[in-house]
């Protein structure tokens, strides 16, 4: 196997055809960010904005998100956002599973080339695709699991914050473990 590289990435990306999604796509959307960021976010699937643009979570979720990281004294630019699948699914729905497989080596070499500390997922759909089927967001949100010296933590997709704000706490909550969790392991040292 070649060396693998962001621009190795960032051309298979480009190019894949692995599933039928690229076909009715204005632009992949591979993520973006600190590239050296400790912290990894991985969400769902691009919506209309991010198609549009060619960048994660920069809708009207993704502004929520912005809120939510400064909110805890992470300004947006020093984490990795990205999502399970690099093309937005039609009238934004659920990425299928063979979707979400065919995309996975993207994910896993986007994953290898950061190689996150803390790795926190966004939604239900990235909980089960990373943590299993089984995986239920209201249940399984806001407890930590260490993969190979990863922590991974789930907590509720921001636009499931915009439809229901009465999961806001739960988020926040979540939130200020992350923070915690950043601080434990001594990440941003910088983070008030
Ligand atoms: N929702 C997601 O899961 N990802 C985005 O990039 C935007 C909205």
């Amino acid at each position: 196997m070649s060396e693998i590289t962001w621009e190795l990435f960032e051309r298979q990306v480009e190019a894949c055809r692995l599933c039928p999604l690229w076909q009715q796509i204005t632009h992949k959307v591979p993520g973006q960010g600190d590239r050296n960021a400790p912290l990894m976010l991985i969400g769902e699937g691009p919506g209309q904005t991010e198609d549009e643009q060619g960048l994660a979570f920069v809708g009207a979720a993704g502004q929520l998100l912005t809120k939510m990281l400064t909110a805890i004294g992470l300004p947006r630019e020093r984490v990795y956002i990205c999502n399970i699948v690099k093309c937005r699914p039609p009238y934004n729905r659920v990425p299928t599973h063979e979707e979400a497989e065919a995309c996975r080596i993207h994910l896993r070499m986007q994953t290898w080339l950061i190689r996150p500390k803390v790795i926190l997922l966004l939604g239900g759909t990235a909980a089960k695709n990373i943590l299993g089927e089984e995986t239920r967001i209201t249940r399984d949100r806001g407890r930590w699991i260490e993969r190979k010296g990863v922590w991974i933590m789930a907590t509720y997709h921001p636009s499931a914050l915009l439809r229901d704000e009465s999961k806001k706490p739960q988020a926040w909550e979540d939130m200020k473990s992350l923070k915690a969790k950043l601080q434990e392991l001594g990440l941003y040292s910088d983070l008030m």
